[in-house]
């Protein structure tokens, strides 16, 4: 299918054949890399689009599978879910269904969305379609790949890099919108005070209307709130959408700190460098200052992400939802069902939240995260005043091979993606290149609600520093 951003693709299409052509790249895409835990048949797809409207009817898109669709098997990538069907559809489905958009599946993921590799799924571990011997990064490794190869948008869930990092990992766009953006109402919770759903995408003006469809308000998430920025920003996001909107670079301010950036790999900071030289000869004004100690975003994050993990994870006792491995005692039958149903890094993260959270434990481990996580907000909020975006490598690594980063060990690719998700900012993934063959990105950090801002930048970046139109399968 011609490569061009899927929103004009429609208009000039009939709906069943673009329809039908997506069904044909998602069959291939999960037969290749095991990007889908459901790929719905067909017939079912079609039934659904005989009866949508809307004006991108004929669009089916993959949904990652911790975000709840009615009738949809929903699994989290877990073992506890495997027969998990949800009486309801997340809000931002039902955002998406008044556009006409129909769900096509839901995509592999690391459990619970715990992970930065997509080996931790119950489902198999998904392949990286540069080069199947890598990880295609996670936790939304699924729709990463989708739409790197031949697809166009996907939704992920982000608690501290899973859009970003895997949308850098394969090359495509991933944005991690301002905390209460988007409603989580229907997103399986991990950790409640970091995530937020977002699009990935291949073009600038998919992800930018796909924000703009799912982040209508919704008074089931009470994190949302009804702010005059948020507001705003939905409507330039439309006036971009429908006629294009240019930049001038000089006006932008652009923050880095070659400290920060010197704990990736040589190979990655060279080449984030490289960006930067680019962005500075096309006029934005960078300046490199002093970050303070965003290092310490990652302790903090896993300290505060399993504390929150262990006591959302607590409702898989078998008696709910999922798995039920039956017993006469009410303790041995969670004990089983969680036995048997968690994976081992959902487990380690829920045995060390509870003792984080424990009665004295606290103000060792929680309260001094939360200390910190207010600290790493002020600094990046002080910085933000004078700058418009804070650029960073999107992972210190290239794709690791598989089992090379499995584990605590390979936390620290998170170590720069987790920073937004503590401040609650918006942070884009934007492809920035290959380092032997396996590609890399930028990440982009703004202010709150500056997702129209980030997706300027975006647009004006697209053919200048990567290419949409390339994929791993040849045009
Ligand atoms: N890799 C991080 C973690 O495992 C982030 C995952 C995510 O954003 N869901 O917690």
């Amino acid at each position: 299918m011609e490569l061009k951003p899927i929103i004009e693709l429609i208009k000039e299409n009939d709906p069943i054949e673009i329809a039908s052509k997506l069904y044909e790249t998602y069959k291939d895409v999960d037969y290749k890399f095991n990007a889908f835990i459901t790929l719905r048949p067909w017939e079912d797809i079609g039934e659904d689009i005989k009866k949508a409207r809307g004006e991108l009817r004929g669009i089916i898109i993959p949904v990652k599978d911790n975000i709840s669709t009615k009738g949809i098997l929903t699994t989290c990538g877990s073992r506890i879910l495997k027969n998990y069907i949800p009486p309801y559809d997340a809000t931002v489905i039902r955002h998406l269904k008044k556009y006409g958009i129909v769900v096509a599946g839901k995509t592999n993921m690391d459990e619970f969305a715990m992970g930065n590799t997509n080996e931790n799924s119950f489902y198999g571990p998904v392949y990286n379609p540069w080069n199947k011997d890598h990880v295609p990064g996670g936790s939304s490794g699924g729709s990463a790949v989708a739409v790197a190869y031949n697809g166009f948008i996907a939704l992920g869930s982000d608690t501290g890099g899973s859009i970003r990092q895997p949308a850098a990992y394969n090359y495509v766009l991933g944005l991690k919108p301002t905390y209460g953006l988007v409603s989580r109402h229907g997103l399986i919770s991990y950790g409640e005070s970091l995530e937020q759903i977002g699009p990935i995408a291949r073009f600038t003006k998919d992800l930018a209307y796909i924000t703009y469809i799912i982040s209508e308000y919704d008074e089931n998430d009470i994190t949302m709130p009804e702010d005059h920025r948020r507001v705003k920003m939905r409507e330039n996001l439309i006036r971009f959408i429908e006629k294009g909107v240019s930049i001038e670079p000089k006006t932008y301010r652009i923050a880095y700190s070659s400290k920060f950036i010197d704990y990736a790999d040589p190979m990655v900071s060279t080449k984030i460098h490289n960006v930067i030289d680019k962005l500075d000869s096309e006029g934005f004004k960078l300046e490199d200052i002093d970050l303070g100690y965003l290092e310490m975003g990652l302790p903090v994050y896993y300290i505060i992400a399993m504390a929150e993990a262990s006591s959302n994870l607590a409702r898989y006792d078998g008696t709910n939802y999922g798995l039920r491995i039956k017993a006469i005692d009410y303790w041995i039958a969670a004990g089983r069902s969680r036995a048997d149903g968690f994976g081992a890094e959902v487990k380690r993260r829920i045995i060390l939240g509870s003792l984080i959270t424990m009665k004295g434990y606290e103000n060792k481990y929680y309260i001094k995260a939360l200390r910190l996580r207010r600290a790493i907000r002020d600094k990046l909020i002080q910085v933000l005043t004078k700058f418009d975006f804070i650029l960073t490598p999107t992972a210190p690594t290239p794709p690791p091979k598989f089992g090379e980063a499995l584990g605590p060990e390979g936390y620290i690719l998170d170590l720069y993606t987790v920073i937004p998700n503590l401040a609650g900012l918006p942070a884009l993934n934007i492809p920035a290149g290959f380092v032997n063959g396996l590609p890399i990105g930028i990440q982009l950090i703004g202010n709150y609600f500056s997702e129209d801002e980030l997706i300027l930048i975006s647009s004006y970046l697209e053919d200048k520093i990567y290419n949409p139109r390339m994929t791993p399968g040849g045009d």
